[in-house]
């Protein structure tokens, strides 16, 4: 089935989402709208290049489960433009490297005799008086750990990259995701290695990545989509879509200080749901414009520092657990592509998991990179005078938030448009609310275009239970968290 209407599907978004909709529908002999509010393209997946210097958001390793996303990624990008990559993360605690996921001869061998021995004593009173109300994150890691290595190796970086007290945390979607995880069986992995590597899925150990960033893929797709017929325009926000007769019937938007208003057939919407509802005229009932207003998301910056050579790690990132400093993970540029970096010299990426206007939010770039600064040399990852140069990137939204309200907040949204505009298809990650990957969000972009086509696919199913995230405290998992109009003042999400 053709799209009956001369009208195009307008897509809100250049990211993977709107980007693998807009590839496959000019497949299929359309011609898509896709508007980007950004100057480039490839959404918080893209590669940031300043001054020759070529960084992600973060990192963003290529592995997927999903037959039609592997297919799509090496038909989008030349084969040589792939490269397989090794996959190495470590905690980097007191100056010293440890294994990740932990293994008990590495940490044994890091941490000295005494403070082993005193964890073991930690984690055998932990096993004889185990905390009492195992319901909150907290209890139910000191329970499998001991409060030594809790404190050690789970607290600190947990609240760094959620902002709120693991002890606030609920503990069943640690149970559901973590399961396999204690210090019994991270023993019995060192010492018969295979008994239990497969038990444990946390980790990928080879991921693929494009030579140039995943901005390669996301510019190549970019291209191939204008070169048959489908239309980019960036600096174009959507700002509002029309809905009459039962669906959505026109798009609004603005580009360099002037407002267009284009007829649409469909609406494929990567942009956050909050957005979405307030963009609909007229305005949706209340109880769904109440339900988008109460989505919440963590915000993260990340501060690259062109550094010597020298200073390079082949860890493709590290986590950093020490309370007194704020940065978060520290990725290795140099180590996930040699072609982002320049001779003699690599670049670091400090990240920051930051509420958007909260103090750090704020700070001037020029403090931003002298907080990067300093707190590299406080670790020891560089010295005085190291620091060549660098650059700040704020990424609003970058984690939707799920609290315990998201979930029927995220069914309202859906039933309603379900109901009342089931041509405006929500796909991809602040599109679906949703902690989507690269792939997740491709893969609810095609089945939405097969959708649009006739097909019949529950696009909420995509990446329900899946096993394959990394577990455990690392940043990649989404904990449900308390609400965020619990948190202090002054540190609420404004927009
Ligand atoms: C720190 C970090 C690390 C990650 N690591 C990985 C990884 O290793 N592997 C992986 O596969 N995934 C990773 N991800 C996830 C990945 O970034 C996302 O899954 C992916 O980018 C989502 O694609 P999307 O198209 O849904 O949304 P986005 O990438 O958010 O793109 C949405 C686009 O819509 C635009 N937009 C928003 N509102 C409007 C509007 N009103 N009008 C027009 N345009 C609008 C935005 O500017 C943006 O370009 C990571 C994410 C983060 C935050």
């Amino acid at each position: 089935m053709a799209i009956a209407d001369e009208a195009p599907v307008v897509i809100a978004g250049a990211g993977p989402g709107g980007l693998t909709a807009a590839y496959l529908l000019t497949k299929r002999g359309e011609h898509p709208l896709v508007l980007e509010a950004d100057d480039v393209v490839g959404g918080i997946s893209r590669t940031v290049v300043r001054d020759g210097w070529r960084f992600d958001l973060g990192g963003h390793r290529f592995f997927t489960k999903v037959e039609e996303v592997e297919s799509l990624w090496h038909e989008i990008l030349p084969e040589g433009d792939f490269m397989l990559r090794p996959r190495m993360s470590r905690i980097f605690y007191k100056g010293k490297f440890y294994d990740y996921p932990l293994k008990a001869m590495n940490a044994l061998r890091n941490l000295g005799l005494k403070e082993a021995v005193l964890c073991g004593f930690s984690y055998l009173w932990a096993r004889i008086h185990p905390p009492p109300d195992e319901s909150n994150y907290e209890n139910w890691l000191v329970k499998r750990f001991g409060w030594r290595l809790y404190r050690t190796f789970f607290k600190t970086y947990t609240e760094k990259v959620w902002g709120v007290p693991v002890s606030d945390m609920p503990a069943d979607w640690a149970a559901q995701r973590v399961k396999n995880l204690d210090l019994t069986k991270a023993v019995l992995n060192a010492v018969m290695p295979k008994r239990n590597q497969t038990e444990i899925t946390t980790l990928i150990e080879e991921f693929q990545y494009p030579k140039y960033g995943p901005g390669m893929m996301w510019e190549v797709c970019a291209d191939k989509v204008q070169a048959a017929g489908g239309t980019l325009e960036t600096g174009a926000r959507l700002s509002r879509i029309a809905v009459e007769r039962g669906g959505a019937r026109s798009v609004t938007y603005t580009q360099g200080g002037r407002t267009h208003t284009v007829p649409a057939s469909h609406v494929i919407s990567t942009m956050p749901m909050r957005e979405l509802v307030h963009a609909v005229t007229p305005p949706p009932p209340a109880e769904v414009v109440a339900a988008a207003d109460d989505l919440h998301y963590r915000d993260y910056l990340t501060v690259a520092l062109v550094v010597p050579e020298a200073r390079s790690f082949p860890d493709n990132w590290i986590y950093i657990h020490a309370t007194d400093v704020e940065v978060g993970r520290i990725q290795n540029y140099g180590s996930w592509s040699p072609y982002l970096v320049k001779d003699g010299r690599t670049c670091l990426g400090l990240e920051y998991f930051v509420f958007e206007g909260d103090a750090m939010w704020n700070m001037a770039d020029e403090d931003l990179i002298a907080l990067g600064t300093k707190e590299l040399i406080a670790l020891g990852l560089a010295a005085e005078g190291d620091v060549e140069r660098g650059y700040v990137v704020r990424v609003p939204k970058a984690y939707p938030y799920y609290d315990f309200s998201y979930k029927a907040n995220v069914e309202t949204i859906r039933k309603w448009i379900d109901t009342e505009a089931p041509n405006i298809h929500p796909v991809g990650r602040n599109g679906m609310h949703k902690y989507n990957n690269q792939d997740h969000s491709m893969y609810t972009a095609l089945l939405t275009v097969e959708n649009i086509f006739g097909a019949d696919h529950d696009v909420w199913t995509v990446n329900v239970e899946e096993e394959y995230h990394e577990a455990g405290s690392t940043g990649r998992d989404a904990p449900v968290l308390p609400r965020r109009d619990a948190a202090p003042a002054g540190t609420l999400d404004p927009g």
